[in-house]
């Protein structure tokens, strides 16, 4: 069963309350690795060993297959995370927003 305009105004409008606040959105992805500190008899990073970290890293996009590696600090890795979190959230509900738009669009030319 199709929805009605009525339900699709109703969809798109418990959509845009769930939106969060976009202020800490953030783009990118977070992604670890392990680092080699190549000090000689480093237990860490002899051979076998699995080196220092993991650190954190934030991978950014910059078109033309080029990426930024902005290195994240322990303390401000939630934050990091939080600020993806939101993005995506906001993306996803964005999504939904412009397809039941797409969709009352259709009822409104039958109209
Ligand atoms: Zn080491």
């Amino acid at each position: 069963m199709k929805d009605t305009v009525a339900q699709l105004n109703e969809k798109r409008k418990l959509l845009a309350a769930k939106m969060p606040d976009p202020r800490t959105a953030l783009t990118g992805s977070l992604m670890s690795r392990m680092v080699r500190c190549n000090k000689p008899g480093c237990r860490h990073c002899q051979k076998g060993g699995k080196g220092h970290g993991p650190i954190w890293i934030l991978s950014v996009s910059q078109g033309q297959g080029r990426v930024r590696q902005i290195p994240i600090p322990l303390h401000l890795k939630q934050e990091v995370e939080e600020g993806l979190e939101r993005f995506a959230a906001i993306q996803s509900l964005l999504q939904q927003i412009g397809e039941v738009n797409q969709q009352l669009l259709q009822e409104r030319k039958r109209q």
